[in-house]
């Protein structure tokens, strides 16, 4: 069964964070989500290989290999075959079917008994050199020789997964070739491990006097990881819920458990987990088997069988509930300090291999929390006890044994008791009447539209959900077969109506293996914690001998010194830039208009789901209203509107669609970065038979959206200051399936936000609304009550909720063509409104700023930004600056700010006007914007040679030409004005860059700006308004 993951956007999901580590932020995908109107429309990737004929395994590898179960997939139109590898016993599993986005993972089970982070320092240093490909960080290296759409590893709980994904054939065998070799031939070299894990160093490598400190990539990433206190209590909830085995430990590691690792203890840990009997290797896509198999059968050849046993057992029940206390640090940013305690009540629940029983506690997850009209959102949330539900509330299989956690933040620590009362309560009150059955249809029907729904990248998707599963089951085929499970799960509702009761009885009401947890600030936590580290710290200096002094210090150098070494990569494989065509055919796109409203089209074969999307324009709204326009547009279809109240409203956007929604958007001049359309853009789809239903909860949001409800918006806005006090956000929408919901943080989004809005018009109202100030904004609000922000959402609603400028794009099949037409005509046709086009605002007045801004947040790590003003999209000079920023990044800021710095990671964008370097979770700050003046000084001396250049043409590439799934093909233009010319114009000149032209423009743009904005967001810091800086807390 799949990973069947809830709506993110309403319960909080931390789980995703806080267990899995991967080697890259993925930061960069998100700063390039930011301009990925800019990118592709990916019509080029449908797959242009036959489709296989039915799988076989090939004759050659009958000897290696045997069948261990073959067939269809009709959910999915995939072959599947599942392989045992005759001597080492390793899986792998083949899943054919026609998309060109080929994916491959390969994962072990890695399972630590302890939390010096070993299983993910392993991760971290496996990839730092092979056999075959002996240079340092061949993975970093290989980000800018390929095309890939998607490349990173990753360290759960109990696994370590290695996964990339490419649409190029070359390019998947390369990536392949380098994936295989690190993980079973690695170097691991000290060095690697010093560099990645933890060492001693000199606080300035400079100066042999300075005192000995702990540094590493690792120990400073997990200590950014804990910094955030619902990391921090997901990772305790785990270890106190499920204590006996691997998960009651950290495998990311705690930053004070991680100085115990020593190198050999790596080096075992290796020998023993990452052994092709012990490992599950995954292939998908039109690239057929016996291509993989090659590959493949090399190496697992080189190995015999290792008998190992890494098996998790399964933990012994409680027999009485347990109460566990945690502390973490005051949040500032909490808009009531009268109210910062969190607590939260889990139940230990089935293996995650029994997936009717998995299914069916996923569905009771989503009943009892998702959406308003859950009994624990009327519980819980609506009488305003929290703010809103702790982190890693819902149902969650990412271990062996599943798990259900509900729970409230933002409470006063008086109020512990009665919450869990609350929970008790509630549970059997559900026990008692049930579930509305127009809510078990709502869920059911989210399920079937799941599937249909294609969003990102899908081969990678199915590796990354059912991994949890794989690593404990023998079957991942039946993983897929989700019809059969969804069947099984109707027919046991109709034979009989008690049977969810039941589940909720004998699940929770009757479950003796019950936590309660609870989290409550202490003043002194950041400062005892900050103690204990400098307490290790001396201990491991007073150990030290004269001798070790010396050794320690030389190993510091050697390592310095290799980390400048310029060495030689060229034994990695690489795609060519001549493998990239020139030509560009973006998908076709019908332009027609319909009561007087201009709509576009594009036919494309979206599994018979129809996207419709729609821009308001919000040039007319007024200054001091346009404030409120993130909240309204988040809230528009969370308010109630004619005959339904807010939850028969969620229900019946449920029940008929996968969500309507509503956000800002803003799309910079493509030739006057003065100018820019400030607009709002809702978007919705739903099953071709349910368009008319979909149109008709529009109608109504438009017609007779609920504004008269304080205590609504009151609690919603409540909930959104939590979010992003939080400093998180989350992908994805609502999609029971194949969108892993994954958390990111959106700290160092606020500091480039922050850093742009000073040199950039379009910038300063992107931060406007969604920057740090909104972030305060929100922080006030939450303390105000609803009815003035009720009279700004009714003056938003009378300026807005009509046709005036408005425009429309639809995807749909061909089949579906007509009827979506009639349907959207009709639509428009009863909406208020006269036609009008989208207004460009002139931002004439904008005045760029040097400015220095530090928002002191109480975290003992950094996030900084600085942000140049350069060209819009259509100068000639726009194509050079982004290659100059993957230059610099791969070949200079990853070096100084990750390898030597110790950040997690650091880098430069280029894009919308401005050219910004970032780095995060950096535990330097003022001198990080040394590094970033000393990247142009190393750009313009002369040290880029043809090869960066082209490295740095192929990375970006691979967000110009990344594949785009049907329903969201042609929405470039619509959103941003790029058509395919002037988008192939901009391929073509990234195609023709030359390391002059990097030269020229730092020298031109950059070296010189007379203004720039720099942001830094980290703990407070004495001195800096003496250079300059200007603090702001919350
Ligand atoms: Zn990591």
């Amino acid at each position: 069964m799949l990973n069947l993951v809830r709506n993110g956007s309403r319960c909080l999901q931390l789980r995703n964070q806080q267990q899995i580590c991967p080697r890259i932020s993925s930061l960069n995908h998100l700063v390039q989500q930011k301009i990925s109107n800019l990118n592709g429309d990916g019509a080029r990737y449908q797959s242009s290989l036959p489709v296989p004929a039915a799988l076989e395994l090939p004759e050659q590898y009958s000897k290696s290999w045997s069948v261990v179960e073959q067939s269809k997939i009709s959910e999915f139109d995939i072959d599947a075959i599942l392989l045992e590898h005759n001597v080492t016993k390793a899986k792998y599993l083949h899943l054919a079917c026609a998309d060109s986005n080929n994916a491959f993972s390969i994962n072990f089970r890695t399972t630590p008994m302890n939390s010096t982070g070993v299983a993910h320092i392993l991760e971290h240093t496996t990839l730092c050199g092979s056999n075959k490909y002996p240079v340092r960080d061949p993975f970093m290296k290989m980000l800018n020789r390929s095309l890939s759409t998607f490349m990173n590893a990753m360290t759960g709980p109990d696994y370590t997964l290695y996964p990339f994904s490419t649409c190029n054939p070359q390019d998947f065998k390369n990536l392949m070739s380098v994936y295989m070799d690190s993980v079973f031939c690695p170097l691991l070299r000290e060095q690697d491990f010093l560099q990645e894990g933890w060492r001693l160093e000199n606080e300035d490598i400079a100066d042999s006097q300075s005192k000995l400190v702990i540094k590493g990539v690792v120990f400073n990433e997990m200590k950014g990881a804990y910094s955030n206190s619902q990391s921090l209590f997901g990772q305790h909830l785990l270890n106190n819920l499920v204590p006996d085995h691997t998960y009651g430990f950290s495998s990311g590691g705690f930053p004070m458990h991680i100085p115990s690792l020593s190198y050999e203890e790596l080096k075992a840990f290796h020998a023993k987990h990452y052994h092709p009997s012990n490992s599950r290797i995954y292939t998908y896509g039109d690239i057929p088997l016996k291509t993989n198999l090659e590959t493949i059968d090399d190496y697992l050849n080189r190995f015999s069988h290792l008998e190992i046993d890494t098996s998790v057992p399964t933990q012994t029940r409680w027999s009485s509930p347990k109460v566990e206390k945690v502390t973490c640090a005051p949040d500032p940013m909490n808009p009531d300090p009268a109210k910062q305690s969190t607590v939260a009540v889990s139940y230990l629940l089935q293996d995650i291999t029994d997936l009717q029983e998995s299914f069916v506690l996923q569905v009771i997850g989503d009943l009892l929390l998702d959406g308003p009209s859950a009994p624990f959102y009327r519980t819980l949330i609506e009488p305003g006890i929290g703010s809103g539900f702790s982190p890693v509330s819902g149902y969650d299989n990412h271990i062996k044994e599943s798990t259900l956690t509900i729970g409230l933040q933002n409470i006063s620590e008086d109020d512990i008791d009665r919450v869990v009362g609350i929970i008790d309560s509630t549970l059997e009150e559900v026990v008692e009447n049930g579930f509305p059955k127009n809510r078990i249809d709502a869920i059911l029907h989210s399920y079937e539209l799941g599937l249909k729904h294609r969003s990102g990248n899908f081969g990678l998707n199915i590796i990354m959900n059912m991994t949890a599963y794989w690593n404990h089951s023998q079957d991942p085929v039946e993983y897929l077969r989700i019809n059969k499970t969804l069947d099984w799960f109707k027919q046991s509702l109709a034979d009989d109506p008690q049977f969810l009761q039941k589940k909720v009885k004998q699940y929770f009401v009757d479950n003796k293996h019950k936590l309660v947890q609870s989290m409550k600030p202490e003043e002194s936590f950041t400062d005892q914690e900050e103690q204990e580290f400098l307490k290790l710290e001396e201990q491991m200096r007073s150990k030290l001998t004269e001798e070790d002094k010396t050794t320690i210090r030389n190993k510091a150098l050697e390592l310095l010194k290799s980390q400048d070494m310029k060495d030689d990569a060229s034994c990695l494989p690489t795609i060519k830039l001549s493998d990239i065509p020139d030509s560009y055919t973006g998908p076709v796109v019908n332009r027609l208009s319909l009561a007087g409203v201009p709509v576009q089209t594009s036919l494309q074969p979206t599994n018979q789901v129809a996207y419709f999307r729609a821009l308001l324009d919000t040039s007319e709204v007024p200054s001091d209203l346009k404030t409120y326009l993130p909240l309204f547009s988040s809230f528009l279809s969370k308010l109630g509107a004619k005959h339904l109240s807010y939850q028969d409203l969620d229900t019946q956007i449920e029940l008929n669609t996968g969500g309507l929604s509503a956000s800002c958007h803003l799309a910079e001049s493509l030739t006057d970065m003065n100018s820019f359309s400030d607009t709002m853009l809702l978007s919705s789809y739903c099953l071709d038979g349910k368009i008319d239903e979909m149109f008709n909860l529009w109608t109504m949001i438009f017609e007779d959206l609920h504004l008269n409800d304080a205590h609504r918006i009151s609690t919603l806005v409540k909930m959104s200051a939590t979010n992003a006090g939080n400093g998180i956000a989350h992908s994805g929408h609502r999609n029971r399936f194949w969108f892993l919901t994954v958390t990111y943080s959106l700290l160092p989004l606020y500091a480039m936000s922050t850093a742009a809005a000073a040199v950039n018009p379009v910038s300063a109202m992107a931060d406007k609304y969604s920057g740090m100030d909104f972030v305060n904004l929100l922080s006030s609000l939450a303390k105000q009550d609803g009815n003035m922000i009720l009279q700004k959402f009714q003056a938003l609603a009378k300026i807005l909720l009509n046709k005036n400028s408005m425009k429309v794009a639809l995807n749909m099949t061909e089949e579906c063509n007509d009827s979506f037409l009639k349907s959207t005509e009709n639509f428009l046709n009863n909406l208020p409104g006269n036609s009008g086009s989208i207004q460009t605002i002139q931002a004439a007045d904008f005045k760029k700023t040097d400015a220095k801004i530090h928002h002191v947040v109480p975290f003992p790590i950094n996030f900084t930004a600085q942000s140049i003003a350069t060209v819009p999209y259509t100068h000639p000079d726009c194509a050079a600056l982004r290659v100059l920023a993957s230059v610099l990044s791969s070949k200079y800021l990853h070096t100084e700010i990750r390898e030597k710095g110790g950040a997690y990671g650091g880098g430069a964008t280029a894009g919308s006007g401005t050219f910004t370097f970032y780095s995060y979770r950096d535990p330097k700050n003022l001198e990080t914007f040394s590094v970033y003046r000393e990247s142009l000084d190393w750009a313009v001396d002369g040290n880029i040679t043809n090869q960066d250049v082209e490295e740095g043409q192929l990375r970006v590439f691979q967000k110009l030409d990344e594949p785009v799934q049907p329903g969201y093909r042609g929405i470039r233009e619509f959103l941003s004005g790029v058509d395919d010319h002037t988008f192939n114009q901009q391929r073509l000149r990234v195609k023709a860059v030359t390391k002059d032209d990097l030269v020229r423009v730092t020298t031109e743009h950059l070296i010189d700006a007379p203004v720039s904005g720099r942001a830094l967001i980290g703990p407070a810091q004495t001195g800096l308004e003496d250079l300059g800086w200007t603090t702001k807390r919350n």
